[in-house]
């Protein structure tokens, strides 16, 4: 099967015998050498890459980064979403509070990298 790739329409022959010509052309543009699909590619790996940071800093395994509870997994998924908003340019940053969960940025640094970060106060006050 051959597919073409999405971006410069070079025609690249497809492992699957049997695709669809849609999954042909997707498997084209995966596979595609070209500058276009060669940063489609580098973006999709980025944010798989953003995703895991999220899961990492705001899941279960957050307590290994020094927070003390993770947050609900709805606002996870949020989170994630605003990842591919970000990816994507439709967002350039956001900045959400969690109250005592602390608070999440992304953002598009200007070196094109998806910056994930989360912050939590931490304070202790004795009075006499
Ligand atoms: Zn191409």
């Amino acid at each position: 099967m051959i597919g073409t790739c999405k971006y410069c329409g070079q025609a690249v022959e497809s492992l699957e015998e049997n695709c669809t010509q849609e999954a042909a052309d997707v498997w084209a543009t995966l596979n595609c050498d070209c500058a276009s699909a060669t940063a489609d590619r580098r973006t999709k790996e980025q944010v798989t890459a953003a995703k895991d940071r999220v899961f990492e800093l705001f899941g279960t395994s957050c307590a290994e980064y020094g927070f003390s509870k993770p947050i609900e997994a709805e606002n996870i998924l949020l989170l994630t979403s605003i990842v591919d908003a970000v990816a994507n340019h439709t967002i350039s940053s956001a900045k959400i509070h969690f109250g005592k969960a602390g608070s999440a940025s992304i953002s598009m640094t200007s070196k094109s990298k998806i910056k994930i970060q989360r912050s939590q106060a931490h304070a202790y006050q004795l009075e006499e």
